[in-house]
């Protein structure tokens, strides 16, 4: 197999703030693989700083992933994970993006969609969040008007008048609500807040804490009716068992795990350890987005949003129509450039449009 990359600069269409940062431009990587037949798998790599990538990092181990796919059969999509999971286990997101197109790959050489290759059937009642991200109040309100057509909101929060925006917001939509801390709330303030969001229709709350707060996570959920999941605390299935009673599910994104098989890994070991499940995303394309969606049928929660909240997506896949989730017709992940072009255009794509 032969593997390119470009990077995808991807335009906010709001400036996204949570917790702990902001910003209005994500820098993702797309991975093409073509086979000797001449297939084509596509995959992303969308990495985060939190978890130590960024565009270099990915790019200097799909660099060194070159030789090492060359020979490499599609197929043993098993001990291809390991390699690299071996050999770059801090990298999940360059993992992620080399196991999306791979997965891609093998589903068009199959002529099936991913879902069936992954044994499981489309469900049609799939619905995602759309994330709101922090912003003055107003504006906040503005964005809730705007995403009307969603029954679920992810509304960030972590910052000091998060409660009385929670407020505000509720006043003007009837939406459910999950809250997503991003970290950013002490164990005296989450017990105090959960109080007042339980008056507030708040389905669940996110990380409330720093990563590594188990002590406290089992003591807020020993208060709160609330189901408390955590995000960045948990990278992959090795992470889980540890808290196992101290939250109530887990949120999983590709970014984090390295790609789908360990993702799978992950729902099984949750589900073992009576774990509730979402699937999450960072701001992606709508290449590493379907990769997830595909992934829905396993799951209880669903936070795919990520391709919704920029401006330039060269992709299309999985579409969104009030929140309810439907996978594209084709094979594997069924994705393909907006253009109307061959996936393999897309360097050309990248080169004239939004690339550096
Ligand atoms: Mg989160």
């Amino acid at each position: 197999m032969n593997l390119s990359y470009y990077p995808l600069d991807l335009k906010l269409k709001h400036t996204f703030q949570i917790a702990r940062e902001t910003r209005d431009i994500q820098k993702n990587v797309v991975v093409l693989l073509k086979d000797t037949d001449g297939v084509v798998g596509v995959g992303e790599a969308a990495p985060t700083r939190f978890f130590g990538e960024d565009v270099e990092s990915v790019t200097r181990v799909l660099d060194q992933s070159i030789d090492l796919l060359r020979q490499a059969n599609p197929f043993h999509l098993e001990d291809t994970a390991l390699l690299f999971k071996n050999r770059f286990p801090g990298d999940a997101a360059a993992r992620a993006a080399l196991d999306i197109a791979l997965y891609d790959m093998v589903g068009k050489k199959l002529k099936i969609p991913l879902y069936q290759l992954l044994g499981l059937k489309q469900h049609t009642a799939k619905v995602t969040s759309f994330t709101i991200g922090i912003d003055t109040l107003e504006k906040m309100c503005k964005k809730v008007d705007e995403a009307k057509d969603f029954p679920i909101l992810k509304i960030k929060a972590g910052f000091k008048e998060d409660i009385e925006t929670l407020r505000e917001l509720r006043k003007i939509t009837k939406a459910v609500f999950r809250v997503d801390v991003n970290t950013g709330w002490s164990l005296d303030e989450a017990i105090k807040k959960l109080d007042i969001m339980e008056g507030l229709g708040v389905e669940l709350v996110e990380q409330p804490f720093p990563v590594g707060s188990i002590d406290a996570l089992r003591k807020v959920r020993r208060h709160a009716k609330i189901p408390v999941f955590v995000d960045e605390d948990i990278k992959d299935a090795k992470d889980i068992p540890a808290f196992s009673g101290a939250v109530d599910g887990i949120n999983i994104k590709l970014m984090k795990c390295g790609g789908i098989r360990e993702a799978i890994r992950m729902i099984h070991t949750a589900r073992a350890h009576g774990l509730k499940i979402m699937i999450g995303c960072n701001i992606e394309s709508s290449v590493s987005i379907t990769a997830a969606a595909h992934l829905t049928p396993l799951v209880d929660y669903i936070d795919l949003d990520g391709h919704l909240l920029i401006a330039n997506d060269p992709y299309m896949g999985v579409t969104v129509d009030k929140g309810r989730l439907t996978l594209p017709a084709g094979e594997g992940l069924g994705v393909s450039l907006r253009s109307g072009e061959n996936l393999s255009s897309s360097q050309e794509w990248c080169r004239q449009t939004v690339c550096p």
